[in-house]
């Protein structure tokens, strides 16, 4: 079954804890694609009241430490203390506004696997990148220095830089091309584990070109932003999974 993934981004104030509990209504009643959200900190805990346990919540991203001196950190057992399943790490808008490398992304990640938390670590080429035939190099370095020590709990979001919000997508041809070179450094980096773990496709994906996207072969479900925001268009996209 498909997963569909909310991020808000900075976007939700306690009004927003509305679409999530209209989310978690439609899922408690209808045969749906999984469904999860990570809204801002701020809301985490107020969020997993509002699901009422029919959608796992998560966090947009942790410290790599379990504790410390770090003001406005936010650790992994904080948020699975606040009743988060999961957490988004190494999302290119943390990459490129809080400068984190490969190595940052991949602390957090083992922070969030010792905390009891599903990761998904978010990997996407640059345009540029792309323009130069870089793309599958790219992520393979991501892939490399990103991903924790085991599969377990993991998931793979691909997000070309230069889809997330632009309202352009890659082609399916160029989603399934990528999707299995991910699946092949998975299966390289951790065997048979590797072939299980689910790969979301995120960047512009919305109620009309979701049936698409997901149809791609190895496409495990979608990260979606501005798209998750309403709880009627994330609620298309799923019906649409
Ligand atoms: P978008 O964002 O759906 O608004 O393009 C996707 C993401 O950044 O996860």
């Amino acid at each position: 079954m498909a997963l569909i993934v909310g991020n808000w981004k900075m976007h939700g104030l306690k009004a927003s804890l509305a679409e999530v509990a209209a989310v978690a209504r439609a899922v408690a009643t209808a045969e749906l694609a999984d469904v999860w959200i990570a809204p801002p900190f701020t809301l985490v805990a107020a969020a997993v009241d509002a699901a009422g346990g029919a959608v796992p919540i998560g966090g947009q991203d942790c410290h790599h430490a379990a504790k410390g001196a770090h003001t406005g950190c936010v650790s992994a057992e904080q948020l699975a203390d606040a009743g988060a399943r999961f957490v988004i790490v190494g999302h290119s808008e943390r990459r490129a506004d809080q400068r984190e490398s490969d190595a940052d992304v991949r602390a957090k990640a083992e922070a969030a696997r010792a905390a009891g938390l599903q990761v998904i670590v978010c990997v996407g080429e640059t345009e540029a990148e792309r323009d130069a035939g870089q793309a599958q190099a790219v992520v393979a370095g991501q892939l490399a220095g990103s991903l924790p020590d085991a599969a377990d709990g993991l998931i793979v979001a691909y997000e070309p830089v230069w889809a997330i919000g632009t309202g352009r997508t890659p082609t399916p041809e160029d989603v399934a091309a990528m999707h299995a070179h991910v699946r092949a450094a998975l299966v390289d980096r951790f065997g048979a584990a590797g072939a299980g773990v689910a790969i979301l496709y995120g960047g512009s994906v919305k109620p009309d070109n979701a049936a698409l996207l997901l149809g791609v072969p190895e496409v495990g479900g979608a990260l979606v932003g501005g798209a998750s925001l309403t709880a009627a268009s994330l609620l298309a996209i799923v019906k649409a999974a």
